[in-house]
């Protein structure tokens, strides 16, 4: 066994209640525990970022989901990027960089099972939780397999300069796709169509989102990537082409809902559009993890595919990092900067 000299305690963010609405600083507690050496086959990964992803809000909602939910007082569940430090195990050496589900503390032991191996001379690290990450999979799969997405195709996506979003347009643009983006203030549609190479964005913080896709979308939307639900999918079910895919991804705008999510009302546009609505987790497309990661290499060193990421420094900035991406702080992946190399 390989080890370096370690620390004995380790701090982590428990979940403390099940939060009703927003999660408030008291749904969580910042404990220090000790930092136990791992056992046999199982190497222990220092972590260096953390992912804040919104699916975090579900998992620690009680009820049936795609996941069993974290338990009040259980080590917040969030995926990471770190380094090896210590290895009871054949394929992984100290000093790897490994990727996975690490929990929100500064350690994780485990036996190496959904964790795979990082190169930082690729890409530097917290794009590994990115574009390179489950959010790219996520865009990949979500537009290419869910939306069937084709060349010359009209392609709308909400929370579009989010770190799904931000993957889906420009992908879709380098599939010969129309793209509009919808997201929130001036900055982040600025970004879009000027970075970014989106044809259009709708800053649905000031715009009314159904005049605008009438105005951008005159033959109809074929494909809409939904990131938010609630009202903007509503609008989206006003402009459909016919033949139209709806992707649901995520709903981030009724996350946080103390009563329960309110259906679109303007369903029979499927009926009246011949139009599909399907969902996407991206966990059943992991075995397929490598397609994805080499077209979006490939785009990436072609410059047709940019990224981002908002880096918020310390674990202990986790409250306060996690509710970033309700109110939209966040320009681009947000990411939490547990430990330096
Ligand atoms: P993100 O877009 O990087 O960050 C969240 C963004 O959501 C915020 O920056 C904000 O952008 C927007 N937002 C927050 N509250 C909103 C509201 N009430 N109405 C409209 N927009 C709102 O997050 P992400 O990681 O890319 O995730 C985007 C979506 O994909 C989420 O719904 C997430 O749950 C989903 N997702 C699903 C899967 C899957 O397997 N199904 C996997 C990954 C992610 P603005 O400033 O533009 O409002």
């Amino acid at each position: 066994m390989t080890t370096q000299t370690m620390p004995t305690t380790q701090h982590q963010f428990k979940l403390a209640a099940r939060p009703v609405g927003p999660v408030k600083d008291s749904d969580w507690q910042y404990t220090s525990s000790p930092l136990v050496a791992p056992g046999p086959g199982e190497i222990q990964v220092k972590i260096l970022y953390l992912s804040l992803d919104p699916a975090m809000r579900g998992w620690i909602n009680e009820g049936e989901s795609y996941m069993p939910p974290v338990a009040v007082g259980e080590v917040m569940r969030a995926l990471g990027v770190g380094r090896v430090v210590a290895s009871n195990h054949p394929g992984f050496a100290v000093g790897d960089h490994v990727s996975g589900l690490m929990g929100v503390q500064e350690y994780v032991n485990g036996n190496g099972q959904g964790w795979f191996k990082v190169d930082p001379r690729m890409a530097p690290l917290p794009r590994f939780l990115g574009t390179f990450g489950m959010p790219g999979m996520t865009a990949y799969f979500g537009l290419l397999d869910i939306g069937q997405m084709k060349q010359g195709e009209t392609v709308v996506v909400s929370g579009a300069a989010g770190a799904v979003g931000s993957v889906v347009g420009q992908l879709a643009k380098s599939r010969g796709g129309r793209v509009i983006g919808i997201a929130g203030g001036a900055d982040k549609c600025r970004y879009l169509t000027e970075e970014l190479g989106f044809d259009a964005a709708i800053d649905y913080k000031v715009e009314n989102v159904a005049q605008a896709l009438e105005r951008l979308c005159p033959s109809g939307i074929d494909v809409y990537f939904d990131n938010v639900g609630g009202e903007i999918l509503d609008a989206a079910l006003t402009r459909l082409a016919i033949g139209a895919r709806i992707v649901i991804c995520g709903a981030i705008s009724q996350y946080n809902n103390t009563t329960p999510i309110k259906g679109p009302s303007n369903y029979l546009a499927l009926l009246v559009k011949r139009a599909s609505m399907k969902g996407i987790v991206v966990g059943d497309f992991y075995p397929r993890a490598m397609e994805a990661a080499a077209a979006l290499g490939q785009l990436a060193q072609q410059g047709q595919l940019k990224a981002r990421e908002d880096i918020v420094d310390g674990l202990e900035q986790f409250p306060r990092a996690f509710n970033m991406l309700f109110s939209g702080e966040n320009n681009g992946k947000l990411v939490l900067q547990v430990a330096k190399e």
